[in-house]
C-alpha cells in the first residue's frame, strides 16, 4: 500500500518535471522563432537634461510580442536566449535596428543598447559591433554601448581590453543599473566608461532613506570628479526628479518623463519637440 502510494507520488512528479521541461523547450523553441516572426520590437524610452529638459537620447529596450504567452518581459527572455546561444543573433538585431533608427534622428540624439555580458565576452564582439554601426550609418558616438557590472568580474584585462577597442572606434560606454553588483567605486577609475546609470532601486528610495540619498548623492559626485556623465534610472515622481537634480546628477530617465514607445510613437514625439507640446515633459513643467 504504502510502496504503491510512493511510486504514485512519484509518476505525478514526473509528469510535473516533463511538462516543466516541454514547456521549457517550447519556450525556446518559440523565441528561436520569434525574430523570424517578426514578434520582436525595439521601444525606445527618452532621456532627459536635468537641468535643460532637452532630450538626449534614447535607450533601446527589446521587447517580445507571443501570439499566445502575450508579452513576455525581457526579464524573463534574455536569460533563455543567453543559455541557449540566440543572444548573440538577437543581440545584432537589436543593435542593427537601433543603430539604423537613430541614423535618421536628429544628430545631437544619441542611442543607448543594452549589451548582454554573454555579447561582451564573445570574441568577435568587437568586429560584429563596428561591422553593424559602420553599415547603419550611424556616426558611432552617438551609439551608447550599456554594460553591466556583471563583465567587470571577469578576467580584467580582456575586459579592459575589448572596452578600449570599443572606445577606439569612438564608441561610448555606459555602467548600467550601477551599484546594484559587487564591484567599488575603484572599478570607475579602472575602466573608461563615459557614463554611470544609476540603478533603480537607489531612486526609488532617494526622496525618503538618507542612505539611498546619500549614495545617489556620492555616485553623482564621483562621476563628475571622473568626468563621467551620471544619469539616474527610474524616475516616477517630481520629487525624485527635484531631488536628483539637486545634487548635481546630468540626465534622467524613466516613466515621469516617458515610458519606452515604439519608433514610430518616437517620430511623432520628435515633431512634437520641434514643434508645439510634449504631453511626456507635462510632468516636468516647473
Ligand atoms: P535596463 O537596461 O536597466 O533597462 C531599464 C528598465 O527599467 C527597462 O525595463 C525599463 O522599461 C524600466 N524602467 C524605465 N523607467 C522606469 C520607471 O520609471 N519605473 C520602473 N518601474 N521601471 C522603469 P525592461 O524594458 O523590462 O528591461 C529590463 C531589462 O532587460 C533591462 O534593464 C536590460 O537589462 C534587459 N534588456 C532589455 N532590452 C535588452 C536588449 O536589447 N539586450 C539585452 N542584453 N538586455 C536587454
Ligand atoms: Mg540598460
Ligand atoms: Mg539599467
Ligand atoms: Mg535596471
Amino acid at each position: 500500500e504504502a510502496k504503491s502510494l510512493g511510486s504514485g507520488h512519484a509518476c505525478v512528479f514526473q509528469s510535473q518535471m516533463q511538462t516543466r521541461l516541454t514547456e521549457k523547450k517550447s519556450f525556446e523553441a518559440d523565441l528561436k522563432q520569434a525574430l523570424r516572426k517578426g514578434e520582436l520590437e525595439i521601444f525606445y524610452q527618452p532621456q532627459v537634461n536635468t537641468i535643460t529638459r532637452e532630450i538626449c537620447g534614447y535607450e533601446a529596450l527589446l521587447r517580445w510580442f507571443h501570439p499566445i504567452r502575450g508579452q513576455v518581459p525581457p526579464s524573463e527572455f534574455i536569460p533563455v536566449a543567453e543559455n541557449i546561444g540566440l543572444i548573440h543573433e538577437l543581440g545584432d538585431w537589436v543593435l542593427r535596428t537601433a543603430c539604423t533608427e537613430a541614423a535618421r534622428w536628429p544628430r545631437s540624439l544619441k542611442v543607448a543598447v543594452n549589451l548582454s555580458p554573454v555579447q561582451f565576452r564573445s570574441r568577435n564582439l568587437i568586429q560584429s559591433v563596428v561591422t553593424i554601426v559602420t553599415q547603419s550609418g550611424l556616426d558611432p558616438d552617438r551609439l551608447e554601448l550599456e554594460i553591466t557590472e556583471s563583465v567587470l568580474l571577469d578576467k580584467n584585462e580582456q575586459t579592459l581590453e575589448t572596452l578600449t577597442q570599443l572606445k577606439a572606434v569612438g564608441i561610448q560606454i555606459a555602467m548600467d543599473d550601477f551599484g546594484t553588483g559587487y564591484s567599488s567605486l575603484g572599478s570607475l577609475r579602472s575602466f573608461p566608461f563615459d557614463k554611470i546609470k544609476i540603478d533603480r532601486s537607489f531612486i526609488r528610495d532617494v526622496t525618503t532613506r538618507a542612505d539611498a540619498f546619500a549614495i545617489v548623492e556620492l555616485v553623482t559626485g564621483v562621476g563628475r570628479s571622473l568626468g563621467m556623465t551620471t544619469i539616474a534610472e527610474g524616475i516616477e515622481t517630481e520629487e525624485q526628479f527635484a531631488c536628483v537634480k539637486q545634487v548635481g546628477c546630468e540626465q534622467v530617465q524613466g516613466f515621469l518623463i516617458g515610458r519606452p514607445v515604439p519608433a514610430t510613437q518616437l517620430d511623432h514625439l520628435r515633431q512634437a519637440s520641434n514643434g508645439v507640446s510634449l504631453t511626456e515633459y507635462e510632468g516636468l513643467v516647473d
